[in-house]
């Protein structure tokens, strides 16, 4: 029986919901108040060891409810808290839309950060993208999520790129989803490239580069927490 439920709670949240928050693991309820009260506050503006073209942006550090909440997502498959979290994204860009740190354009897109491949396998696809695609919703009709981006080690066939696409696509470890996606939606307005963790840097500055190449301007990038 024991091994029963084991099975039950390792299938993930669809059918049990959990209990203990999963910021601060306080019993009781699986986002509690104080850690929503938590990732409310004002983004802080971080200073990436790589330089980047535009200014970054986490609703705050890797650590307490921010760095918890983000591990239960990713190691324990803690689904259900993807949308509290991509809600406290759509409370940071408005916040950066106050600030006029994002244009105030007739559209919003928001971008997520390509999926790691050790992410990519898991259950239920791509944690940032679908943070995104809350955030998005939460936003209103003129923002949407665009899940242009994915990262590979290797460059996929060229045939029948242009010669702008063929060098963007071979450039790097992060290129197009497809080389004919479209990127045209978000070409205009504005762009704010979503991610989970800023670290280096590095991820965002090859994904603000590769968009780039394909005429994509960013022009905030915003993370849930910055280490
Ligand atoms: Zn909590």
């Amino acid at each position: 029986m024991a091994s029963l439920l084991a099975t039950i709670l390792r299938s993930g949240t669809d059918l049990v919901v959990p209990t203990i928050c999963g910021g601060c693991d306080t019993p009781g309820s699986p986002w509690c108040p104080d850690c929503a009260a938590t990732l409310a506050d004002t983004p802080i503006r971080l200073e990436p060891r790589i330089e980047l073209p535009v200014d970054a942006w986490a609703l705050g550090r890797y650590r307490g409810p921010y760095r918890r909440s983000l591990v239960s997502v990713k190691e324990h498959d803690r689904r259900d808290l993807i949308a509290p979290l991509g809600r406290a994204l759509a409370r940071g860009v408005i916040t950066l839309g106050h600030w006029g740190e994002i244009p105030d354009g007739h559209t919003l897109t928001l971008i997520p950060a390509p999926t790691r491949r050790s992410s990519a396998r898991r259950r239920g696809g791509d944690p940032v993208a679908s943070m995104s695609r809350v955030a998005a919703g939460r936003l209103g009709p003129r923002v949407r999520s665009l899940d242009l981006l994915v990262t590979s080690s290797w460059a996929r066939d060229s045939v029948g790129l242009d010669a702008r696409r063929r060098v963007g696509n071979l450039s790097g470890a992060i290129r197009l989803r497809y080389p004919w996606t479209d990127p045209g939606p978000a070409t205009s307005g504005a762009v704010v490239l979503v991610d989970d963790i800023l670290t280096t840097g590095a991820t965002s500055a090859e994904s603000v580069r590769v968009l780039a190449w394909h005429g994509v301007t960013v022009h905030a990038v915003l993370v849930v927490a910055g280490a």
